[in-house]
C-alpha cells in the first residue's frame, strides 16, 4: 500500500513528534486534537524543535518550512478520513480510545491502517470496535519521537501480515527501527519499563533515598542515560499511572500494583515536565 498521507489524533507530547518527523519524511499530515489552543501549542513545539535541530545542522530553515508547509491542523475527527494511516496518540484512556476507533471504523476507508500509539491498551480490544480488524495496529514510538529510533510494532490478535509490512515499510521511511511485537499488556518496552520506574517511586515513598540519589543510582550505577523518576517526569506521571493500571489489570499480579505517591501525585496535578512539577521543578 502507498501510503502518502498521515492523520494524528492528539496534538500532545507524542502526537506532535510523529506529525514533525511525518512531515519531515515528506508525507503530508493532518494533525487532529479536541482545542485549538492544544493544536497551536503544538505547531509551536514542532517548529521549537526544528530551530534547535538547525543549530545543531541536523536541519536547515528549508526543512523547517517545508515539514511545516506539509502540516494542516482540525479540531474534527471526521477530518482522519483524509488519511491512508490513522495513528491514534490521544491520552492513555481506554474509553476515549475505543470511541475515537468506533468513528474512525465509519470514516475511512475500508483499506486504511488504523494505528494506535498507546503504551498499553490492547490493540484486539481497539480492533473489536471495528469491522476490519486486519488494519488495526500499534505502533508504538517512543519519547522524544524525533530522537528516538524505536518502533514498537503490536500486532493484534487478527493484525493482518499485509498490515504489519505495510507498517514495518512505514516505519523504516520515517527513519526508525521497527521491532514486531504481540499484544500482551504493556508490550514489551511499558511491560519493563514502568515497573522499574513504579520501584523507583516506592523508594523514594519509603525514603530508601532522596529523587536525585535515585537517579544517580541508575545512570552511574547502570549506564542508563536518564534516571527512571527524571524519565518518569519526561513521560508524564499520568501516563506511567495508566500504563500500571493496564498492566496490574491485565496481568492480575501483585507487583503490578502502582505506588501510591505515583497516585497521590497524580490527584494533585504533578504530572512531571508538562504541568511544570513531578519529582522535579519545570
Ligand atoms: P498528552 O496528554 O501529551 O496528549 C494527548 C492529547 O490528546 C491532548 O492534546 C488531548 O487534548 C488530546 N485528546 C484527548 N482526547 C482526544 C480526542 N477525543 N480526540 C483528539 N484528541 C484528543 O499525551 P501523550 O503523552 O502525547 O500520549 C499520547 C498517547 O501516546 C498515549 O496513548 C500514551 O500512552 C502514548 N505514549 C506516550 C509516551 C510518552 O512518553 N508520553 C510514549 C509513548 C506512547
Amino acid at each position: 500500500m502507498d501510503i502518502k498521507t498521515f492523520a494524528v489524533i492528539g496534538a500532545g507530547t507524542m502526537g506532535n513528534g510523529i506529525a514533525h518527523i511525518a512531515a519531515a519524511s515528506g508525507f503530508d499530515v493532518i494533525l487532529i486534537d479536541i482545542k485549538q489552543e492544544f493544536l497551536d501549542r503544538a505547531l509551536k513545539t514542532i517548529a521549537g524543535n526544528f530551530d534547535r535541530q538547525i543549530k545543531k545542522s541536523a536541519a536547515t530553515e528549508a526543512d523547517k518550512a517545508a515539514a511545516l508547509s506539509h502540516i494542516r491542523t482540525s479540531l474534527n475527527l471526521d477530518d482522519a478520513a483524509n488519511g491512508c494511516i490513522v495513528v491514534e496518540a490521544a491520552i492513555e484512556c481506554e474509553q476515549t480510545k475505543k470511541e475515537i476507533f468506533k468513528r474512525l471504523n465509519e470514516i475511512c476507508g475500508p483499506e486504511d491502517i488504523l494505528a494506535s500509539n498507546t503504551s498499553s491498551i490492547s490493540i484486539t480490544t481497539l480492533a473489536a470496535c471495528t469491522n476490519r480488524p486486519g488494519t488495526v495496529i500499534g505502533m508504538h514510538f517512543m519519547n522524544p519521537v524525533p530522537m528516538m529510533k524505536l518502533v514498537e510494532v503490536v500486532k493484534g490478535q487478527a493484525t493482518s501480515d499485509e498490515t504489519v509490512a505495510t507498517v514495518v515499510a512505514l516505519a523504516e521511511k520515517l527513519g526508525k527501527t521497527p521491532v514486531v511485537v504481540n499484544d500482551y499488556p504493556g508490550f514489551v518496552a511499558n511491560r519493563i519499563l514502568m515497573p522499574m520506574i513504579n520501584e523507583a517511586v516506592y523508594c523514594l515513598m519509603e525514603g530508601v533515598a532522596g529523587a536525585e540519589a535515585i537517579d544517580t543510582v541508575m545512570k552511574l550505577g547502570m549506564a542508563h542515560p536518564m534516571g527512571p523518576l527524571a524519565l518518569a517526569d519526561l513521560i508524564g506521571l499520568d501516563v506511567c499511572l495508566a500504563i500500571m493500571e493496564v498492566l496490574h489489570s491485565g496481568l492480575g499480579d501483585s507487583k503490578y500494583r502502582p505506588c501510591p505517591l505515583l497516585r497521590r501525585m497524580v490527584a494533585a496535578g504533578q504530572l512531571g515536565r508538562k504541568s511544570g512539577k513531578g519529582f522535579y521543578s519545570y
